[in-house]
């Protein structure tokens, strides 16, 4: 059989892997993908782009396959899935509406509150004044968030002081001008944790939880920028709060999906906090985490053509996922800049402007079960190598049976790879990893 991810990035090679070594009788049409994998069951297809779901039309056209899966927000928000179901294809994504989840805070904070998932006191403004106003009559420190998507996980400025909180608005203000639009929800303190599950519109399958590691700088400093590496399964994410998450969060979400008739199918992703009050929803995603992905589905063993074929029966609730019980630790390699904090410090990640064509080298593993790499902003270079095509290159993810293991795995590999301007934090995974204590 065969069918068409659309997607990129170390997310989409994650999943191009989970069909493959899943089921030994799929070959996966990557779309646009990425030309440097070599697996003879794997093959890009640059002309689909995501920004456009005539290009998966016209290639669809001309290739018969079992499913097409959409794992990236642009293409999910602009309507992709609706655009392709429309024209009588089987299609696994959440539909527009369904993406809206992700793509308008307000919309995900309005859902949230209707279906009784816990999260954070909030208020939507449209006028920076109001903003500032209601900011200065909180006594608890706030987030501000921009309503829409941003391309580098930097549409939230977690505030320490209410003047913080206005200079943040006006931020927006100016970068916004009459589109302004943002939420100002109350600060949570606690451990982050990803929570992951598959979803067919009225059921979910739960899969292992992650945690990530948002900031640029070792120690969590630096900007916010969609992830420098993550962990799988999350080390506090033992029996009992997965049964929580599993009631407190997924239970209503699965249910408020299925009533408000969303069309919600694929992957769900809860960022949530762990906090001293209990769980707390910070955002629903409406795809799987990209640096997380690749930490927790290298894990599963299930067959995922078969899994995805559930999801389009409609019967998830009858599947089980089968995991292996390794711990696994994924580090992103970026091209610097050497001080990410600073904006003028640029170009490289996550700033937005890169050095495209610079040679990779050193991407062979000596032990697969060891160590993985999974390939983001690269391309096949003019010489048939690989050279740089993105600011976040690739990762690498070792897998062990501590953490500690995984870690040192994952590590030996980031030493072997180079390519000018390399950078990546040192410490993914030595979070209170010994205490695991929140
Ligand atoms: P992402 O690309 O990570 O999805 P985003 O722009 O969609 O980012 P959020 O996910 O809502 O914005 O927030 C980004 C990060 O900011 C969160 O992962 C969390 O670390 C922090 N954050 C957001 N809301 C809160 C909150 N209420 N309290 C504390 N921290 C928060």
């Amino acid at each position: 059989t065969s069918v068409l991810l659309v997607g990129g990035t170390g997310r989409g090679h994650a999943l191009c892997d989970l069909f493959v070594r899943t089921d030994p009788d799929v070959t996966v049409y990557y779309g646009p993908g990425c030309d440097v994998i070599e697996h003879e069951r794997i093959v890009p297809v640059p002309e689909v782009r995501l920004d456009d779901p005539a290009t998966a039309l016209e290639f669809l056209s001309r290739h018969q396959v079992e499913f097409v899966l959409v794992a990236n927000i642009d293409a999910l928000s602009i309507g992709y899935v609706d655009v392709l179901a429309a024209r009588g294809h089987r299609v696994i994504g959440p539909t527009k509406a369904a993406a809206a989840l992700e793509s308008s805070k307000e919309r995900s904070k309005v859902f949230l509150e209707r279906h009784g998932l816990p999260t954070a006191a909030y208020e939507a403004f449209g006028d920076p004044d109001k903003a500032k106003a209601y900011i200065r009559g909180r006594t608890h420190p706030v987030v501000v968030k921009t309503d829409g998507l941003t391309p580098y996980g930097d549409g939230a400025v977690v505030c320490d002081t209410a003047a913080d909180a206005e200079e943040a608005v006006d931020a927006f203000a100016r970068a916004q001008g009459e589109d302004f639009h943002v939420v100002v929800e109350e600060r949570l303190f606690g451990r982050e944790i990803s929570v992951f599950a598959l979803l067919d519109g009225v059921n979910h399958l739960m899969f292992p939880c992650a945690e990530d590691y948002k900031r640029a700088l070792d120690g969590d400093l630096g900007k916010n920028c969609d992830g420098m590496g993550s962990v799988a399964p999350h080390p506090l994410a033992g029996g009992d709060l997965r049964d929580r998450i599993r009631r407190e969060l997924l239970e209503p979400l699965t249910r408020g999906v299925r009533d408000e008739e969303l069309g919600f199918t694929g992957f769900v992703y809860i960022g949530a906090m762990i906090t001293g009050d209990g769980l707390k929803v910070i955002e629903i995603n409406a795809r799987f985490g990209d640096s997380e992905a690749q930490a927790v589905l290298p894990s599963v063993r299930s067959n995922f053509s078969d899994l995805c074929r559930a999801v389009l029966k409609q019967d998830l609730d009858r599947c089980r996922l089968v995991t292996d019980d390794l711990v696994r630790c994924s580090v992103a390699v970026t091209q610097g800049p050497v001080d990410p904090s600073d904006p003028a410090a640029g170009p490289g990640w996550p700033f937005g402007e890169f050095e495209t064509g610079l040679p990779i080298s050193g991407l062979g593993t000596e032990a697969p079960e060891r160590a993985q790499v999974f390939y983001a902003g690269m391309r096949k270079g003019p010489g048939g190598g690989p050279v740089t095509s993105g600011g976040r290159v690739l990762h690498v993810v070792g897998s062990g049976t501590t953490l500690e293991q995984a870690r040192a795995h994952a590590y030996e590999q980031v030493a072997r790879i180079s390519f000018p301007g390399a950078r990546s934090r040192s410490d993914i995974g030595a979070r209170r990893a010994s205490t695991g204590a929140p």
